[in-house]
């Protein structure tokens, strides 16, 4: 099945394609502003009202719209625009909840509430993560209702939902798991990348397409405990635990390449084949870029909390260390196992007189979740970006972290979700800093561009 347009619709659809109305921008700079005032730091939450003023948005356009929550304050947005005859459903995905923010850490002319136009960016939490691109989204599919358009087969879904900031159990989880039909889509576009960054002389877009899986474990040391007065009457716990740490800080596993790093590596005009060569390059172009793309390379190793002795004057009898470890999708336990033996074993071998033991044990085993990187809906968003961005190309990255599209990934096999939000004026080492911190702000120029992004794919993947 061909999810591009006829080409007999090539002509009016080129036309409608740039001939995006000039409100366009200012709806969607208009929605960002009304989503950053209302307060939804969760936790609580609260998302109830940003809901219903984005569910009285889409009505007022033309979507059929449903508010279906676990809790009453908390609901999550389903919206759809029904083509003319059945076809693929395109949903636009989002969360509208925020993390904390601290307003004695922002700049004292923006609260992070305020929504403020000032510098040519909107400011306040969620501007990047991620009211913009829901306003984005909405504004985009509104107006095409707006204008008369439904899609010629298939529907546009909005999801806006609740709850993804501490998991989505009451979002994402919640609603595939407890009205799969209402969310159920072939294709699906959420947040994760595309903001544009620079390398070898060349503009590049990510486009996400699979997210590492969490495999947390604790590291244990035995001792002997014993008079802290004396300290060489037990054994340390702690003590033994130091080496083992440093060689968390110094060291790191082997690259293990799945086939998404491979294809980024090429699409930045690196060598797959060589990825100890490509980091080391990336670094000395920009340590930003090392900083962002090597964890996309294999299984990381956090450690992230350390305790021992519940009492000052008690030589520990064991020390438990928190190791917070990232795993690309395609490996697993087995993986994660040999990595850190690769990493703990002591070298040069002669130090293995004073090799510690430690015993580890899982807490999470989540593993990886992936998109094909191959598919229509990746042909729209390159053709897209080269269209509009001419010289720029897009490349397949892996999040190191994790997004709501894990969830619509399990529920429904066979769709192709992927993480984008194209942003061409504040580049990603620009953007990426301010996620979850203070200052949060967007270019108003790159939401307009999102904006026709949202716009121009749901007229290009359902015609
Ligand atoms: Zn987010």
């Amino acid at each position: 099945m061909s999810d591009r347009p006829q080409a007999g619709a090539d002509a009016t659809l080129a036309e409608r394609m740039t001939g995006a109305s000039p409100n366009l921008a200012s709806e969607s700079v208009e929605l960002l502003q009304s989503l950053i005032q209302f307060n939804t730091v969760n936790p609580p939450g609260n998302e109830r009202p940003a809901q219903e003023h984005l569910a009285h948005h889409l009505t007022a356009a033309g979507f059929a719209c449903e508010l279906l929550g676990a809790e009453p304050d908390r609901p999550n947005l389903v919206a759809r625009l029904r083509g003319e005859r059945d076809g693929p459903t395109l949903c636009y995905l989002g969360h509208v909840d925020t993390v904390l923010a601290d307003p004695a850490e922002w700049s004292s002319a923006h609260d992070p509430w305020s929504g403020d136009v000032a510098e040519g960016y909107v400011w306040g939490r969620g501007a990047l993560d991620m009211k913009s691109q829901v306003a984005a989204e909405i504004a985009a599919a509104a107006s095409l209702a707006r204008s008369g358009w439904r899609p010629a087969r298939g529907e546009l879904l909005i999801v806006a939902v609740v709850d993804e900031e501490t998991g989505g159990s009451l979002g994402a989880e919640w609603i595939t798991r407890e009205h799969p039909d209402a969310v159920r889509c072939d294709m699906l576009v959420n947040e994760g990348a595309g903001c544009v960054f620079e390398y070898g002389g060349a503009r590049r877009y990510g486009v996400c397409c699979a997210e590492k899986g969490v495999f947390r474990f604790t590291l244990t040391t035995d001792g002997v405990a014993g008079h802290a007065s004396m300290p060489s009457m037990g054994v340390n716990a702690l003590l033994k635990m130091a080496p083992l740490l440093q060689r968390l800080g110094e060291r790191r596993p082997a690259y293990e390449l799945t086939a998404e790093p491979r294809a980024f590596l090429a699409a930045i005009g690196e060598d797959p084949d060589d990825p100890v060569g490509s980091v080391a390059r990336l670094r000395a172009a920009d340590e930003r870029l090392a900083t962002m793309f090597e964890p996309m390379l294999g299984v990381t190793f956090a450690p992230t909390r350390i305790s021992a002795s519940e009492k000052i004057n008690v030589i520990p009898s064991r020390a438990v260390l928190k190791v917070d470890c990232r795993v690309p999708p395609g490996l697993g336990e087995a993986q994660v196992r040999r990595a850190l033996a690769e990493v703990m074993d002591p070298h040069p071998p002669d130090e293995a007189d004073s090799h510690p033991t430690f015993q580890i044990e899982f807490t999470e085993r989540v593993v990886g979740n992936r998109s094909p990187m191959a598919s229509p809906l990746m042909d729209a968003i390159s053709e897209w970006v080269s269209e509009r961005d001419p010289g720029a190309r897009t490349a397949p990255t892996i999040l190191p972290g994790f997004t709501d599209s894990r969830h619509f990934r399990a529920a429904f096999s066979d769709c192709v979700a992927y993480g984008f939000f194209p942003q061409r004026h504040q580049s990603l080492p620009e953007t990426a800093p301010l996620i979850h911190g203070a200052d949060e702000r967007i270019d108003v120029r790159d939401l307009a561009f999102a904006t026709e992004f949202f716009r121009d794919l749901a007229l290009r993947m359902l015609g």
